[in-house]
């Protein structure tokens, strides 16, 4: 059993390791940079160790700052949070050659999944459903036509490198390909130093439904169901649910069986997202996260599981603490994201918080490190919080997730809190009826003053 964890994290997600580390009687070490001094992950570890100045470049990415700070105090794991360094193959090796353990998939699976290009083969060849496209990377231009020519437009250009929604380029005809090419090219060599680019069919009004897993490492997998992340903005999620509005029980027993062999088959370790476009009832793959995301408190809802506590004891060796036939579903979940933007815009407002009040009650979960007269720095994510409500079914949670929202207090800063407000009264959101684009649409007519 570990005595000591470090997280290698900041705000929100740093919280919910160190309480999962508390009850499970294990001691949490902090680490911060100077511009998180008073961060509330700080204040709630058991130890802190300053590991750099604001950069993230300098702190919260420096991995020899990290291994310091695990002999210092003599941590035995570090747990990665999301973001940041937590699908770095290269942290997590550096990680295991001073004998400490990462709390998370071997080093190995990361490196398969952060190459789009290997993470489709590695899918294909497990019989996970992708998006019909090239085989492997596009030399060029002409290589491209000719692909296009057989699968089909709209297209989309994709860096095999890529992340965070940069380096994707769509083609409605072969008139606009050479262009899309070449810009995905180009900025897929700026943002990720690889311009390797591959194409696959543009589908037009898909939703994003993602499906959780979980191995022990050692051929034991499951799958915790879906979850609709549709509802984005400039593909980042905004709203995410489970189970997802439009999936029945069949389809997510097939694809969820179909996901957890996959990761049986390679013995994958922990927490993991297989991430897939949905449409006309057929699921396409687009890539997997090795790690725990940003929205896995709606599961935890519906499954009625810590995959955190989960995560840090398949890392010690330990079996999973439940069989496939143990995870029912129970009820629906919502999570909001709260960030510090002001809309319409969605521009960062950094500034301090002069009072928060977070809501409470029945089925109410509110993951945050805000708190009174906190001052939120400017350097990293705009997330500040999110609110999580669970009920009996999909209507119970919209109502609790108005009410919630209604006792949220943060004043200070802007934030996104009054989009929900708005949403709410949307028949598309109430009645589930969302795709990928629909939130986009809805911005541009509705928040435009
Ligand atoms: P990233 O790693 O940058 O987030 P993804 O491959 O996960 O990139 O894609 C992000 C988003 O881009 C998806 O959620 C979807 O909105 C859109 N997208 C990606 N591939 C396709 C495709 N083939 N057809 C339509 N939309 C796509």
């Amino acid at each position: 059993m570990f005595d000591k964890i470090l997280v290698a994290n900041r705000g929100e997600i740093a919280l919910r390791v160190i309480r999962a580390a508390r009850e499970m009687g294990i001691r949490s070490v902090a680490v911060h940079s100077t511009a998180d001094a008073d961060a509330m992950h700080v204040r709630m570890a058991d130890e802190t160790v300053c590991i750099g100045p604001p950069a993230s470049s300098e702190s919260y990415l420096s991995i020899p700052a990290i291994i310091a700070a695990c002999e210092v105090t003599g941590a035995q794991a570090v747990h990665p949070g999301y973001g940041f360094l937590s699908e770095n193959a290269n942290f997590v090796q550096i990680v295991e050659d001073h004998d400490l353990t990462f709390i998370g998939p071997s080093a190995e699976h990361i490196r398969i999944m952060g190459d789009k290009i290997t993470a489709k083969d590695t899918m294909k060849a497990l019989g996970v459903p992708c998006v019909p496209g090239s085989e492997g990377g596009i030399a060029d231009v002409a290589e491209a036509k000719a692909l296009c020519a057989e699968i089909g437009y709209p297209v989309i250009v994709k860096a095999t490198a890529g992340g965070g929604g940069r380096g994707m380029k769509v083609a409605r005809d072969e008139g606009e390909l050479e262009r899309a090419f070449l810009t995905a090219r180009s900025e897929a060599k700026a943002a990720f130093g690889n311009d390797e680019v591959y194409i696959e069919k543009y589908l037009t009004t898909p939703r994003h439904i993602e499906v959780q897993v979980f191995g022990d490492g050692k051929g034991r997998a499951v799958h915790l169901g879906e979850r609709d992340c549709s509802l984005q903005r400039r593909h980042q999620k905004v709203l995410e649910e489970a189970p997802g509005p439009c999936i029945t029980d069949e389809e997510r027993a097939r694809i969820g069986a179909i996901c957890a062999d996959a990761c049986a088959n390679i013995d994958y370790r922990g927490a993991g997202t297989i991430e897939f476009l949905y449409e006309n009832g057929e699921f396409f793959f687009i890539e997997m996260n090795t790690r725990l995301q940003v929205e896995h408190p709606v599961t935890e809802a519906i499954f009625g599981v810590d995959l955190v506590r989960e995560q840090i004891r398949v890392a010690e060796g330990l079996p999973m603490s439940f069989t496939q036939d143990e995870l029912v579903i129970n009820g629906h979940a919502i999570e909001v994201r709260i960030n510090a933007e002001k809309l319409p815009d969605f521009a960062p407002r950094p500034g301090t918080i002069t009072q928060f009040h977070a809501p409470g009650g029945l089925g109410v979960r509110m993951d945050s490190a805000l708190y009174d007269g906190y001052r939120i720095p400017p350097y990293y994510d705009s997330l500040i919080a999110k609110l999580i409500v669970h009920g009996a079914d999909r209507d119970t949670a919209l109502r609790r997730l108005a009410r919630a929202l209604g006792e949220l207090i943060v004043d200070g800063v802007d934030t996104t809190v009054p989009l929900f407000h708005a949403l709410l009264q949307e028949e598309d959101i109430r009645s589930g009826n969302y795709n990928i684009h629909w939130l986009e649409h809805w911005l541009e007519t509705n928040l435009r003053e």
